[in-house]
């Protein structure tokens, strides 16, 4: 199945980038953001084990893994957080952030490095678009 893992790719191509995370860290979306314009909570993505944001996250296929499995991991995150009273992997708050995951992770292509800014998620461009166009002026230099 695809997730969402943390990742130091394409980071500090914005500058409001952040990433405490730990590379390969399963994510999710945590329910809520603050009302603070400087926080930049409503870009991050929550790491499950470090407990930590990051605006960058990476589509990966993990074949050996299950929806339970995701599910098992979240909860037990959601719980050492104090989101959840117990560790339960069909809580409901567990199965919205599931639910979420699969659909944002199978509406791209694995390798993608995604940005979201509130319920907006695209796929970030940073560094492919500034290699393309560094491509374009050595291949195509202005007519002087
Ligand atoms: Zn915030």
């Amino acid at each position: 199945m695809r997730i969402l893992e943390a990742t130091s790719e394409t980071q500090g191509d914005r500058d409001d980038d952040y990433h405490w995370c730990t590379d390969g860290e399963l994510t999710y979306i945590q329910g809520t953001d603050c009302d603070r314009p400087d926080c930049g909570c409503e870009r991050g993505w929550a790491g499950v084990d470090s407990h930590r944001a990051t605006t960058t996250v990476q589509v990966v296929d993990r074949p050996g893994m299950a929806v339970a499995d995701l599910a098992a991991d979240l909860a037990l995150s959601l719980f050492d957080g104090g989101w959840l009273t117990t560790p339960d992997p069909t809580d409901e708050l567990v199965s919205v952030y599931v639910d979420e995951i699969i659909d944002i992770a199978n509406h791209f292509e694995v390798g993608d490095v995604l940005w979201r800014n509130g319920e907006v998620v695209g796929r970030r461009h940073d560094r492919a678009d500034r290699d393309f166009v560094a491509w374009i002026e050595d291949n195509f230099p202005k007519a002087s």
